[in-house]
């Protein structure tokens, strides 16, 4: 029975990443027997998890039918948590997005929160005719660290969570406090399942899996806060400890700014995306580019001293790892197209290495959402 188990599970993967294919493809492919492979195609069927797309056409003889995974068998919701945001992305099973949603909504450690949040999810799936028994469920996403064993988020500086005292970031926020959050509570302000994951590792596998990328990269989340992780198999990943990456809280200022943490001159201090509103005297993100974009000349200054910022961040993590860097998180889009000075920057500090294996990602500001939603459509092609 694990057997068949097993060959289920590869049978679904194999029509994840390959597309369509006939019974004789997938036998020879994974090594097994026609027959087996056609009584298991029967049984994902009857499951309503594969469909048989016709037959291919050919020149003569018996014509070979195709097998198909059913797009539309399964959904999966990515919920992405961050500071001033709550972003919501639905897959369906072959990982097409199927529709996003960005809402700008402040978080607060309270029940009125998740319970909106719930709402937003709720009429999210409703608006994309989301069945219920094809539902997965949700994954959230989460800034900062996770104790697995508790089940909790038990440190969050940019959400205000496992922090000793509240912070002024700037003259236009102060950081709440609040205590440590616990999956069960949040859990039970929602109407459907949960899991729970840090938001750069679902970020770093949303990229890896878009660049269908087999090689160890490191990715550099730049939000509303700024985090990280290496985005490589399990086995590598398992050798570091929870606080790794943490690239956010790397003193880049000596005494400078004070962080939420608790330390002075952190880098999520100075390059986050809050970084260009409190810079530019309370411009959101979306209002600074369109100024930069028209020239705006205090805006293209403040630019400047932020990809500095980014230049060294990135400049640093390279000497550690020697590997290629991944920008993600909401500045990365802009980084596409405003990104030129950061390359001369780079240039200016010598940093050629870091310039030839740079990438900028896919997603960007929805990249943790769709991680989140990716991990749990792995679990399930991995759950058979
Ligand atoms: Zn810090």
């Amino acid at each position: 029975m694990a057997v068949r188990k097993a060959n289920k599970s590869n049978i679904l993967y194999l029509l994840y990443n390959s597309g369509d294919m006939t019974r004789l493809d997938i036998s020879q492919k994974l090594g097994l027997s026609v027959t087996t492979v056609s009584t298991i195609l029967q049984e994902l069927a009857a499951d309503n998890l594969v469909v048989d797309k016709g037959q291919k056409a050919s020149s003569g003889g018996r014509k070979p039918s195709i097998a198909s995974l059913r797009q539309d068998a399964r959904f999966s919701l990515g919920i992405h948590i961050s500071r001033h945001h709550v972003r919501l992305v639905l897959l369906n099973l072959s990982s097409d997005t199927v529709a996003r949603q960005s809402n700008r909504i402040p978080f607060e450690n309270s029940a009125s929160y998740w319970e909106h949040v719930n709402e937003l999810a709720n009429e999210f799936m409703k608006a994309n005719r989301v069945p219920k028994t094809r539902f997965l469920g949700g994954c959230m996403s989460l800034p900062g660290i996770i104790d697995t064993e508790k089940e909790e988020l038990c440190f969050s500086p940019t959400l205000g969570i496992g922090i000793t005292e509240a912070v002024h970031v700037s003259n236009l926020e102060v950081m709440p406090v609040f205590s440590s959050i616990t999956f069960a509570e949040i859990r039970s302000h929602f109407t459907f399942p949960l899991s729970f994951g840090n938001d750069a590792d679902f970020a770093a596998l949303a990229e890896r899996w878009y660049r269908k990328s087999d090689d160890v990269e490191v990715y550099l989340h730049l939000g509303s806060g700024v985090g990280g992780s290496v985005a490589a198999d399990e086995s590598v990943r398992a050798l570091l400890g929870k606080k790794a990456c943490e690239f956010g809280h790397m003193t880049l200022i000596r005494n400078g700014r004070a962080c939420p943490c608790g330390r002075r001159g952190c880098a999520e201090m100075y390059c986050s995306s809050l970084t260009l509103t409190v810079m530019s005297g309370g411009l959101s993100v979306d209002e600074f580019f369109q100024e930069l974009g028209k020239g705006n000349s205090s805006c293209k200054k403040i630019w400047d001293t932020f990809l500095g910022y980014i230049s060294t961040v990135l400049d640093n993590i390279y000497q550690v790892f020697d590997r290629p860097i991944v920008i993600g998180g909401e500045i990365a889009q802009y980084i596409k197209e405003y990104g030129a000075p950061l390359y001369a920057k780079l240039q200016e500090i010598r940093s050629e290495s870091v310039t030839n294996r740079l990438r900028v990602g896919n997603y960007s500001q929805f990249d943790s959402a769709v991680g989140a939603a990716l991990r749990q459509i792995f679990d399930f092609l991995d759950s058979f």
